[in-house]
Parts: C-alpha cells; structure tokens; sequence
C-alpha cells in the first residue's frame, strides 16, 4: 500500500508539472487549489480563457490529473473500458481526454471503490472530472456551436421555452383556422394540419437535427482518429451499447446512484427510455410506409401496427423518464456534475412531456379537444428534435463513437505493454 501511495503521489506530482510546462498550447500554468484546476490568475475554469485548439481546459486537465494517478494505482482496471483504455497511454491529450470522458458511463462504481477519494489529500474523482469534459465535449463538437453553448447554459428553461413557444405558434394558428374545439372529427389530424404541412415541418425539423448531430459526432470521430473498424468490432461496440455493458459496475449488480449501494434502475430506466424512443420512432416509420406504400391514411384503428407501437413506446417514454429523473434528483452530489443537471433535466422532462402529450392525444383523439391537444402535442415534439443535437441525447451518440473507438483500439496491440487487456 505504502508503495502505492508512493506511485500516486509521484504520479499527481508529474500531472501537475505536466499541466503546466509539457503542452505547449497550454498558456497559463495549472496550479490545483483543493479539487479544482485554477489558472494562474485564480480564475475557476469557467471563468478562465476559452482555450484554443490543442490546449487543455482545466477539466481537461483535472481529468489527465486523476487519469495519471490511477495509471499508478489502477486499482479499478476491471471497472469498465476506461481504465484498460488508460492503461495504453503514459500521457493523455486533448482527444485523448474527450474520448475517455466519453467512455465513462458515469456509474459511480470507480468512486466509491477508490482509497484517494475525497477527503484524501489526492481528491480523486473519476466520475465527476469525466462528467465536466464530458459536457464540454456537448458544446465543443456541436454545430452550430453558439446553440451548444446556450443550451449548455440554459437546458432546462431553452428545452421548456422552446415546447412552450412553439406549441403556443401551433395552438394560435389553430385558433385562427377555426377555433379549439370542434365537433368529433374521428381522429383525423390532417383535418387540423394537412399531411403536406406537417411533413415539411417536420421533415425540416429532422433533417436539422440529423444535420447537426451528423456534424458533431463527424467531428469528435475525426479527433480522436480511431483507425478502420472491423465488423467484429461494430458488433461488439453495439452490444455493449444496446445493453448498457457498463452500467452493470463491472459486476452485474449494477451501478452506484444515491451511495455505494448497488441499483440496476438506472440501467433499467435507460433501457424503458431508449428502446420506448425507438418504438416510437418505428410507429412513425410504419405509419410513413402505410401513408405512402399502401396508401392508407392516418387515423389508423387501435389495434394497427402504428397505435401499438406508438402505445406501447409512449409507456416505456413515460417510464423512463420519471425514473431518470427521479434518480437525478436522489444522485449523490459528487458522482456528477451539479452544472450538467439542468441540460439532463431538459432532455428528460421533454422526453416525459412528448410521450404524457401523444397519449393525451391518442386518447382524446375522438373528443372535441384534439385540434388542441394535437397542436400542444406537435409543439412538443418538435422542440425536442430541436435540441436533440445539443443535450444529453447526444451523449448516447458520442458514448457509442467511444466504445466503438474502444473495440477497434483493444483490437490493435499495446505498444506499451503494461495493462492487463
Ligand atoms: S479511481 Fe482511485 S482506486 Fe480507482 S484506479 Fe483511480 S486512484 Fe485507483
Ligand atoms: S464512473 Fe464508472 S464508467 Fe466511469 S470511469 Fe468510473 S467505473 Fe468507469
């Protein structure tokens, strides 16, 4: 242990040296007060200089911090992919850094496990150094980058203000089409909005999306210059992905949340949101191929693939969701970033509102409410593909880019030699 000790401290001694005079793109020297990297002038890292490219950021720099002294310990190796990752590197780069940071799944695990844990001297705190440059990352590779950076400021209130916003445009242009409530009209929404509008609206609205989540992830896939993929390596970058492989804790018995005590909800909850995302999205598309390969238009019955798929994905979405959130409320504070909770929150009450709406709307899609409620409903989901590039959707993106980075570099030998994989 005593050896240990004296490898991490050697090691916290490097990085600290290494922050300041090894990068020559770093401008001010690092200095640590406590558990935050400081310039030299004191400032915090969010108040500090915009760095230019190639220089690290006091996360950054936090994050090649703790990674050089667990490089020393590497106590953890068994964890997740991170530390076998880190194992390859004597020093970690910017892209480096952004990659890791993105590896991690924020489980906690690496936390509550680690003997130089605050209130150590060493304040080693895996997760929530991974979890600053993670969202830095959000902002960094987003295009265009000045709604990454107000959506990294304001989540919440741009997420809220935006469903708000537009529902109010759609709501109003209903009212002045003819009023809000109407007579039954059996669910026939093009009665309200004409198929040819709503597909241009969303059709601009999607492909904006795709456009800049497209750019974004293009960008942190050329920075951190993987090498080719092999279709092994797909597969397995995909399977960890749809499973979540590293939410289990490295044991199966699931990853920390409020303490060290071990929960699969996260997990779980994960699972209802994404895959009820991905029903929901397949309600859409085969509600597309009936609309134009067997020319059957919307209402379709109850029991027909869209309305199944759509309920049973708007169950999962609503699900999901509340659990994430709830989690996010009970999470200990220091497995994360406090800063980061309004951009998870704005993603996830959105996700709730989308799914809570088109169920209101599927059940009231007979009544005399459904102008209304179908206008409050597009509203919504347009704000979220809306910011869909910009929050935490985007971590599902660019966590699979790092995990398929993973798969393709465990494949490729270890010059160094040194780590157990
Ligand atoms: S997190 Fe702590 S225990 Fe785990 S490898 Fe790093 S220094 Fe060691
Ligand atoms: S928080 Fe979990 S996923 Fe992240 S580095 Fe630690 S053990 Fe790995």
């Amino acid at each position: 242990m005593k050896q240990l000790e004296a490898l991490a401290r050697e090691a916290q001694s490097f990085s600290v040296a290494d922050a300041s005079t090894s990068s020559p793109m770093v401008e001010q020297p690092v200095r640590w007060i406590g558990n935050a990297p400081r310039g030299a002038s004191g400032d915090t890292p969010s108040q500090a200089p915009k760095p230019q490219a190639g220089t690290l950021t006091g996360d950054e720099a936090e994050v090649a911090r703790v990674m050089q002294i667990c490089n020393a310990c590497r106590y953890c190796e068994g964890f997740c992919a991170v530390f076998p990752a880190m194992t390859r590197r004597l020093e970690f780069g910017k892209a480096d850094l952004n990659y890791l940071a993105n590896l991690c799944h924020n489980c906690g695990a690496c936390l509550h496990a680690c003997q130089y844990a605050p209130p150590h001297e060493f304040a080693v705190n895996v997760p929530q150094a991974m979890a600053r440059v993670r969202m830095q990352t959000y902002t960094d590779y987003a295009w265009p980058a000045a709604l990454g950076t107000l959506y990294k400021r304001n989540g919440l209130a741009l997420c809220l203000a935006t469903a708000f916003g537009l529902a109010l445009f759609l709501v109003l242009a209903v009212l002045m089409a003819g009023g809000l409530f109407h007579e039954p009209m059996a669910g026939n929404f093009y009665a309200v909005f004409p198929h040819n509008t709503l597909a241009l609206m969303f059709g601009a609205v999607f492909g904006f999306s795709m456009l800049a989540l497209g750019v974004g992830v293009t960008r942190f896939w050329r920075n951190v210059s993987p090498g080719a993929a092999s279709g092994a390596a797909v597969a397995e970058a995909a399977h960890d992905a749809l499973r979540l492989r590293y939410l289990d804790g490295g044991h199966g018995k699931g990853c920390n949340n409020a303490d060290d005590a071990f929960t699969l909800w996260r997990r779980r909850f994960h699972h209802f949101t994404f895959y009820g995302f991905m029903l929901c999205f397949a309600a859409t598309c085969v509600a597309t191929l009936y609309h134009y390969l067997l020319g059957q238009q919307a209402p379709y019955p109850m029991l027909s693939a869209p309305v199944l798929l759509g309920t049973a994905g708007g169950i999962g979405l609503l699900i999901g969701p509340a659990g994430l959130l709830w989690l996010n409320i009970k999470r200990h504070p220091q497995q994360g970033d406090a800063a980061q909770k309004p951009m998870d929150r704005g993603f996830i009450v959105l996700l709730f509102l989308t799914s809570a709406t088109g169920l209101a709307l599927l059940g009231g899609r007979d009544g005399g409410a459904m102008a209304l409620l179908l206008a409050i409903h597009l509203g919504v989901v347009m704000a979220l593909f809306l910011t869909l590039p910009y929050g935490k959707f985007a971590h599902g993106i660019y966590r699979s880019a790092a995990l398929l980075k993973w798969s393709i570099e465990k494949r490729q030998p270890n010059k160094l030699q040194l780590g157990s994989d």
